[in-house]
């Protein structure tokens, strides 16, 4: 609670503490890379410690590769209680190592394995596997139908294919991750039925026009996440994110929306509880 009072002024603000003051907050990182922060000065458990003090209750552990995936899980099984997992190859990781649809489909119906992804599509960083990405996405999808799971999408300047891809693949849920595209973007997103993501993006300085979407998008379609190690929210812009800020991504939310933090982080978790179907 310490720096929220000076840090956003807005009126719900003591709304804010007398109710977090009665009862604690639960708020759940919904897209982190916890296995690959940097640990050589600290352990998962001290990560995860630091995070609950910031009532950050339970993070969403997401795989880039389908090894990846597996030594993800050789180091966060112990701490399964306040986790889940997604499986899947991200579309910048596609040439790393050949993508194995059979062993995929194996690993994703392992415990706690609650979506697929990330997948999706990145034509600002590669551009000449365009036809690599779209196969995979695809697969992503079909699975996700297959078994019943939502997918975690990323988009960087795919916006047109993206949402293309995902309807003439009917998808069955999921969240726009790590969200900075338009609002026309957010308004087709959410008429398929998508939750939107917001990382810590939303504080950066030059991010106006993010702010504008996150105004717009109703909140019972909000998830909230750090994809840390990366996006360091104000005011930490430039170190290893964690999952603990994203106390900074509700906070902000909340002064952004008018409504007390207490409303964004119930809302924000039951909305993840609904898409991940599980209880947590
Ligand atoms: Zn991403
Ligand atoms: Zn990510």
């Amino acid at each position: 609670m310490s720096n929220m009072s000076t840090m956003y002024q807005t009126d719900n603000q003591i709304t804010n503490q007398n109710i977090s003051n009665n009862k604690p907050l639960y708020l759940v990182d919904s897209h982190c890379h916890l296995d690959t922060l940097d640990y050589t000065t600290k352990t998962v458990e001290q990560v995860l410690a630091v995070a609950a003090e910031r009532d950050v209750q339970h993070c969403l552990a997401v795989a880039t590769t389908l090894s990846g995936y597996r030594s993800m899980r050789q180091i966060l099984n112990p701490y399964q209680q306040c986790l889940s997992f997604s499986c899947g190859v991200h579309p910048l990781n596609l040439d790393d190592e050949p993508f194995d649809l059979a062993l995929f489909e194996t690993l994703a119906q392992s415990d706690n394995v609650v979506a697929l992804g990330e997948t999706g599509l990145d034509y600002y960083y590669q551009q000449d596997n365009i036809e690599k990405q779209q196969d995979a996405f695809r697969a992503h999808i079909r699975l996700g139908r297959k078994l019943g799971k939502p997918v975690i999408v990323h988009t960087r300047n795919a916006r047109e294919d993206t949402i293309k891809i995902l309807k003439e693949e009917q998808v069955l849920s999921g969240v726009l991750h790590c969200f900075t595209e338009d609002l026309d973007t957010a308004k087709q997103l959410l008429d398929i039925g998508f939750y939107i993501s917001f990382s810590g993006i939303l504080t950066f300085k030059n991010a106006e026009s993010l702010r504008e979407v996150a105004r717009y998008v109703p909140l019972d379609r909000i998830l909230i996440e750090t994809d840390s190690p990366y996006l360091a929210p104000v005011p930490y812009r430039g170190k290893e994110n964690q999952p603990a800020n994203v106390r900074e991504v509700a906070e902000y939310l909340a002064a952004l929306k008018g409504v007390p933090l207490t409303t964004i982080a119930e809302q924000t978790t039951k909305n993840f509880s609904k898409l991940f179907n599980i209880t947590v």
